[in-house]
């Protein structure tokens, strides 16, 4: 159940940095309580490196959906290497992938959207359900301006999927001020935003963009615009 006067809040904190966003949170909800979800994408790396500053044991958890590219996990293991800590990788249940795969075939996102929402539902949204079950509230990169529907989140939410806070401490944050970031600080990122890649998944269902198209349009690029969520956000 939400107590916070989230309105008030998300006033107060919106010209904070991610690390006075996150640090406000941990107090309030406490260390072991807080997660935060991890795709690896530039603005999550950004969130890595503040909740770090802070808190060399904090929780931040990867969906592995044993589909990614091959520079995802590279990136994966030299975030770890470089700030000396151990993400929480959650894998897909066995059985339920060897059902998926072996009733409709290793390539069934591209057979329907309901085939493709089956595919994200075992390999990232069950997942997701067990780590959050144990949360009280989760940290995500979501920005305003990546799309028309996340134009409408705010700093602090309440989120009513999953009946627990959502924090998003980048939510006004534009791309260029990403990026600053990310030399300024030496993050390491993901090689395949050189190529032209904007928003990254899983590597069957990704592909770079050209000048000009939406951030997300390299996602699903065969499905109509209004299906390009997987479910982790309904934003
Ligand atoms: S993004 Fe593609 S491969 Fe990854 S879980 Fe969703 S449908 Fe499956």
């Amino acid at each position: 159940m939400n107590v916070f006067d989230l309105e008030k809040l998300n006033r107060k904190y919106e010209c904070k940095s991610p690390k006075e966003i996150i640090q406000f949170m941990i107090n309030k909800l406490g260390r072991g309580k807080i997660v935060l979800a991890s795709s690896l994408s530039i603005e999550d790396q950004v969130l890595t490196k503040a909740i770090l500053d802070i808190d060399k044991k904090a929780r931040i958890f990867f969906l592995d959906t044993g589909r990614h590219y091959q520079e995802t996990y590279d990136l994966l293991a030299l975030t770890m290497d470089k700030y000396d800590f151990k993400y929480e990788v959650y894998t897909p249940q066995n059985r339920e992938l060897q059902e998926l795969v072996s009733n409709y075939g290793p390539n069934l996102f591209y057979k329907s959207t309901g085939l493709r929402k089956k595919c994200c539902y075992v390999r990232k949204i069950e997942p997701l359900k067990r780590v959050l079950s144990a949360a009280d509230g989760w940290i995500c990169g979501l920005r305003k301006e990546q799309s028309a529907a996340r134009n409408e989140i705010d700093i602090f939410e309440w989120d009513e999927i999953y009946g627990i806070y959502k924090i998003n401490p980048l939510a006004y944050w534009k791309e260029e001020d990403v990026w600053k970031y990310i030399h300024k600080e030496n993050i390491p990122y993901n090689k395949l935003y050189d190529s032209g890649f904007t928003s990254i998944g899983c590597q069957p269902c990704t592909r770079a963009v050209t000048n000009g198209e939406d951030v997300r349009s390299g996602r699903w690029w065969w499905e109509s615009h209004e299906n390009k969520e997987c479910g982790l956000h309904r934003a």
